[in-house]
């Protein structure tokens, strides 16, 4: 395709509208709630406990300085008169089906990209609407007046610029409205610090500050092959994609194009709970388990194309009318589905918060799920690729020929538990 259009005509320029929802989760629970309008309001994972995590902080709620993702107990800290409501996730995936219904009566190319962010290529149909931003005001009317929701625009040509311009620049501006030209890099996107830019988080900010590349501007006009060498020496040779990728998307190069509804909308969390046939008393058994739950969890969340960025595990004991264990989460430092990532926050979980007491159900869940098509471009272990490689390969023998075909040896050991329920559901399996 890409060939095609290179040989025939030139191709008109894009115009490409990423469109993101205010805080989301909170804005449709106070549009629902009229009483909260004036109040601060946060959506929170697990309102009953501190330890909860923010999902969602309205505006008023972030003038006191409350987060995302930061402990409901330091938002309290924050904000003693905090409205805390619970998340109810269907309403808030129904919400965003019909901004995608809302979107698309202007184009027929929408991609939703998360729960409350949604890429549009308006390049067809403009020409109805007069200018972008004639078009994005019209848009974001209709949205607040329909449902109560402030949506901001980044406008450019290519995904990874409306990305960016929404990012850095319509989520500050009183319009919430932004025109990012291709042109203009140099004096907007290329000033900011390297860790404004798109997939760079404190690690690689950490790395390209240490390179000497402390704003977008020097990575863009860092000479590709000079870049690959710095990469390399930092990160092998396996880091030269990530560093043509880095290249590109400082440079606002993106051909990628709007695809409609190639994105799931993420549920709230994918997770697995087991009863064992009996009480687990033992540590090394315990962590064989929820191995296996994890490995579960995150096959899942592969094959849907998820990554989670908070860990919860939860163990009860076998006495339900004295209950005992525990059930906690943590964020881990990035958004992952490698099995042995995850294992390795899970299995801290258990040892700080196991109390000794036998167990006889375990759950293990992957939460703050976001997508992972970028993340071959957003993390570097050397061996990361390699683990990713054969997970999804393992994923796809066990999808064809059943979960028992492949285990991991613990599972072979008596606490294991994998071989069991594997047989138990491979009639299912052909
Ligand atoms: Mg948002």
């Amino acid at each position: 395709m890409e060939v095609e259009r290179r040989r025939g005509a030139a191709a008109p320029r894009r115009v490409v509208l990423l469109a993101d929802c205010q805080s989301f989760y909170a804005s449709v629970e106070k549009a629902e709630r009229p009483e909260y309008k004036d109040k601060p309001v946060v959506v929170a994972g697990d309102p009953e406990r501190r330890s909860g995590i923010i999902l969602a902080a309205c505006p008023i709620a972030k003038q006191f300085g409350v987060t995302t993702a930061e402990r409901l107990g330091d938002s309290l800290a924050k904000c003693p008169d905090l409205v805390i409501i619970k998340p109810r996730m269907q309403l808030y995936i129904d919400v965003s089906m019909t901004i995608t219904r809302i979107y698309q009566s202007f184009t027929d190319l929408v991609e939703p990209y998360s729960i409350d962010e949604q890429f549009l290529d308006v390049t067809g149909s403009l020409h109805l609407y007069g200018t972008p931003e004639a078009l994005a005001r019209m848009i974001q009317a209709r949205i607040q007046e329909e449902l109560g929701v402030y949506t901001r625009f980044g406008i450019a040509e290519n995904k990874i610029l409306a990305k960016t311009a929404c990012d850095n620049y319509a989520k500050k501006n009183d319009s919430g409205i932004y025109v990012l030209p291709k042109e203009h890099l140099r004096e907007t996107l290329w000033t900011l610090p390297i860790g404004k830019m798109f997939m760079v988080g404190s690690r690689m900010t950490r790395h390209f500050n240490a390179m000497g590349i402390d704003t977008i501007g020097k990575l863009a006009e860092t000479p590709l092959e000079k870049l690959k060498q710095l990469m390399r020496r930092k990160f092998g040779k396996n880091s030269d994609i990530n560093a043509e990728l880095y290249w590109r998307i400082a440079n606002g190069i993106d051909d990628s194009p709007v695809r409609p509804g190639t994105h799931e909308v993420a549920p709230q969390s994918v997770g697995h709970m087991m009863t064992l046939p009996r009480d687990y008393a033992r540590l090394e058994e315990i962590k064989v388990v929820l191995l296996e739950l994890t490995e579960l969890v995150c096959q899942r969340c592969r094959g849907k194309g998820f990554m989670g960025h908070v860990v919860s595990v939860g163990c009860m004991g076998a006495d339900y009318d004295r209950p005992s264990g525990f059930s906690r989460q943590m964020k881990m430092a990035d958004p992952t589905n490698v099995t042995n990532q995850v294992y390795r926050a899970a299995v801290e979980l258990l040892v700080r918060h196991w109390d000794g007491m036998p167990v006889r159900k375990v759950g293990v869940s992957l939460s703050q799920l976001s997508a992972d098509d970028e993340y071959q471009l957003s993390l570097f272990d050397r061996d990361r690729e390699k683990t990713m490689a054969l997970e999804r390969a393992t994923d796809a023998i066990k999808r064809k020929y059943g979960d028992a075909t492949i285990l991991r040896a613990v599972s072979i050991t008596p606490a294991g538990q994998a071989q069991h329920r594997a047989r138990k559901i491979g009639g299912h399996y052909k």
